[in-house]
């Protein structure tokens, strides 16, 4: 989800979902991930990436619930 009127600037047009503000998902993997979760996975948008990406913190609460969700150990 975008917050706010510059929140995406800079994502290309492809990755941005444009009726819900929001990255699209291919299931429940962001378009914009790139590469094998749990193993090289990294944010192809890294620099410009949503507020909500930014403000998500790695080892927090809601990262070991999604760790949890996928199957992975605790970073
Ligand atoms: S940081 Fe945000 S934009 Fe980047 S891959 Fe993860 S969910 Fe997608």
């Amino acid at each position: 989800m975008f917050i706010g009127d510059g929140d995406g600037a800079g994502i290309p047009a492809e990755l941005i979902d444009f009726g819900r503000r929001r990255m699209p998902c291919h299931g429940s993997r962001c378009a914009a991930l790139a590469g094998e979760i749990g193993r090289r996975a990294h944010c192809s948008v890294y620099r410009n990436r949503p507020l909500v990406c930014r403000e998500f913190q790695p080892g927090s609460e809601d990262c070991l619930m999604v760790r949890r969700k996928l199957g992975l150990q605790a970073a």
